[in-house]
């Protein structure tokens, strides 16, 4: 049998070693100040054993990868009518993309795109005032990750807010639409604050094992979402979780996963492995270069893929 620790090794390795390292994310200032030599790599397995290499305990702005939490939470509270709002096509466009919102008249492509998450974060908004929204986006993680340490890193918060233009037209164009249930400001409250929440590798592995385990978190034995659901998700993370990357990275490596422009990306490999993997710097779509690059080789050698060896 393969060892995984071993293999995760010679990757942190390869990756310590590597020269071209993408580039950090610039529009983001607090994010443009992370230092691109970082790596880290955490499986998760389903009998809660975690597996790192590198600097799988270093937390990181999960950004992005937070979608796949808040769309489990809102599929909880509004199960199918949710796709009354988003729907869940490729979009082939970039992640912050305005152009398909007009043609489809404000409902966003898929929950992973910005505008998808940030229809999602106004469903989650529901009933509550950002605050406490954004505190059951926060416990939710903790819950899963089976980690009450976790928290959101507000300098990147505050960050993204004083430069979030770009999302803010996207949520004012969604709500000229009549498609929007709350005011523009409380929602982007909300969808800055989850993107903002900082994991290490070891806490985000964990947190995504119950999509590995149809829908049960082993850890603290919780049916998180249903087994369909998971596998649901699993399909849409497949389809849209890199953006315009989607179908290179389901080339690549041939599992679902979610990234996010600080670097990080959450793999699933279905009844095997929950894999986090951080490295900073991004490629011109904006996905971690080299954790595509790592998550490739993990694919390869445990032959995870989900379209065989
Ligand atoms: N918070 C980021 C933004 O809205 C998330 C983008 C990402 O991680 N791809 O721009």
């Amino acid at each position: 049998m393969t060892d995984l620790q071993q293999v995760l090794d010679e990757i942190a390795l390869d990756a310590a070693m590597a020269a071209d390292r993408g580039v950090v994310a610039q529009y983001i200032p607090e994010l443009a100040k992370v230092d691109p030599r970082q790596f880290g790599i955490a499986v998760a397995l389903p009998d809660g054993q975690v597996v790192c290499a590198g600097d799988a305990e270093t937390a990181f702005s999960i950004q992005s990868v937070s979608k796949v939490f808040t769309l489990s939470m809102a599929l909880g509270k509004y199960g199918d009518s949710l796709w009354s709002r988003v729907g869940r096509e490729p979009s082939g466009d970039p992640f912050n993309s305005i152009v398909q919102l007009e043609q489809e008249k404000g409902r966003p492509r898929n929950p992973f795109i910005n505008a998808g998450a940030i229809a999602i974060a106004d469903l989650v908004l529901s009933g509550h005032q950002p605050r406490e929204a954004i505190g059951e986006i926060v416990r939710f993680i903790r819950h899963l990750a089976d980690d009450d340490s976790i928290r959101i890193d507000e300098r990147v918060a505050r960050s993204e807010t004083e430069h979030g233009d770009r999302n803010a037209s996207l949520a004012h164009f969604m709500r000229s639409f009549g498609r929007f249930s709350h005011q523009v400001d409380h929602v982007l409250g909300v969808y800055f604050h989850q993107c903002a929440i900082a994991m290490t590798c070891h806490q985000l592995a964990r947190a995504g094992l119950f999509l590995a385990s149809q829908g049960q978190n082993p850890l603290t034995g919780t049916q998180v979402v249903p087994p369909q659901r998971a596998r649901r998700i699993n399909a849409i993370m497949l389809m849209c979780g890199h953006y315009d990357g989607s179908g290179e990275f389901a080339y690549r490596v041939g599992l679902p996963g979610k990234s996010g422009v600080g670097g990080g990306i959450l793999a699933i490999a279905p009844g095997k492995a929950s894999i986090a993997v951080w490295s900073p710097g991004l490629d011109t779509v904006g996905n971690s270069k080299l954790g595509t690059a790592a998550l490739e080789q993990l694919a390869k050698r445990m032959e995870w893929s989900v379209f065989g060896a």
